[in-house]
């Protein structure tokens, strides 16, 4: 961590945070010694409640900020939300951006987004023509901004814009990707309960040890949101996208609010999916490039259970008992056809990734 963290200050040497640096070093040649102490410590203090003193702001090291909200028929909460992140964004030295993704809404939420986009320039939006969902939008989003940091939050107030900059400093620490963990999540008690267990299982088959695989509050150097690929609905899987593509992460304690206006869109039907998907990320993340690993492993685990089972049934015949009333046999032949056909699944795969095999699934950190 020591050495990202390195590498991040030489990464952005004219940064806000440099500037600053150097601002601060010039002023204090003026001043009395323990009086810039005092300063530069405010300075670097990025503070819990957005509270700041009106002359100092939060440094960040990233120059300009990224902010992308997916919304699919939000059109209540849209101007308290943007309200609330110019109060915050302007406590933060950085510059800032705010895409706002209208994911085909059919309420007054495209009204809401172009009057706010209207009066201020630092906010933009993209407007889908129908509904894709919310990883198609994040991953639009993401393409578009142009922000060292990208913050995502969820249109509909449950997340506080307040927590941008603890998030920050933790990208500042040297993390790639700071994921937001809803300690006191406020929903219904089936909706806790379900997503408890989801991040439970997401940590034991991933291995990855955050408590919140699915908050919407996040931050991401740029590096990340440009190279992670979030299709279908993979947003919930975020953080193991990045892990497993090399990307250090970690995980911020937030607020988390109960829904002030409409309904959520994801029903009970995220249960299913959530688990569909995490299939689909840990084939794609982990065997994309060798699925003999995948599909041979449990061809082979098959194969071999079969071979005992008809080995065993071979012992029995020999010793002169009849097998026509042993229906074990058609289980033994079962395992042997399955585990044939998952190895040779795999081994096409391999055929596949051998013949097709493409530098851009590896990501690249840095080129001389
Ligand atoms: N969202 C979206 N497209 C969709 C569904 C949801 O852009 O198809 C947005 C939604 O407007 C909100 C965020 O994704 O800003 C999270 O959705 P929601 O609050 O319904 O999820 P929950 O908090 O219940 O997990
Ligand atoms: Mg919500």
């Amino acid at each position: 961590m020591e050495s990202q963290e390195n590498s991040n200050n030489n990464k952005n040497p004219g940064t806000a945070s440099g500037q600053n640096r150097d601002k601060n070093r010039g002023d204090s040649q003026n001043r009395k010694p323990s009086r810039r102490r005092y300063y530069g410590r405010r300075r670097r203090d990025y503070g819990n409640d957005g509270e700041k003193s009106r002359t100092s702001k939060i440094n960040t090291s990233f120059k300009k900020i990224s902010i992308v909200i997916p919304l699919y028929n939000e059109e209540e909460s849209l101007h308290p939300l943007t309200t609330e992140i110019k109060k915050v964004m302007s406590t933060i030295a950085s510059q800032y951006e705010v895409l706002l993704v209208d994911d085909g809404s059919t309420d007054s939420s495209l009204k809401k987004i172009k009057e706010i986009c209207r009066i201020d320039r630092r906010f933009k939006y993209i407007s889908f023509r129908k509904n894709y969902g919310k990883s198609a939008a994040l991953q639009l989003g993401f393409k578009e901004v142009n922000g060292d940091a990208i913050i995502t939050m969820d249109a509909d107030l449950q997340d506080d814009p307040k927590e941008i900059p603890n998030l920050l400093q933790k990208l500042d620490e040297g993390f790639d990707l700071c994921s937001g963990w809803k300690r006191k999540r406020q929903d219904p008690f089936i909706k806790k309960m379900s997503s408890r267990f989801f991040n439970f299982v997401t940590r034991v088959i991933t291995g990855i040890k955050i408590h919140d695989f699915n908050c919407g509050l996040k931050a991401y150097r740029k590096d990340v949101a440009k190279s992670i690929n979030v299709h279908g609905e993979l947003h919930r899987y975020m953080p193991v996208l990045a892990k497993w593509q090399g990307f250090s992460i970690t995980e911020s304690v937030v607020k988390h609010y109960p829904r002030r206006y409409g309904e959520t869109k994801f029903g009970i039907s995220r249960f299913f999916k959530g688990f569909i998907d995490l299939i689909t990320v840990t084939f794609s993340t982990r065997y994309i490039n060798r699925p003999l690993h995948f599909f041979g492993f449990f061809g082979a685990a098959a194969f071999l259970a079969g071979f005992a089972v008809l080995g065993y049934l071979t012992v029995l015949w020999l010793q002169g008992q009849p097998l026509s009333n042993r229906p074990m046999i058609f289980l033994g032949m079962l395992l042997i056809i399955v585990g044939v056909q998952l190895f040779s699944i795999g081994l096409l795969g391999e055929m596949l990734v051998h013949n097709t095999s493409d530098d851009t699934v590896y990501v690249i950190k840095e080129k001389s």
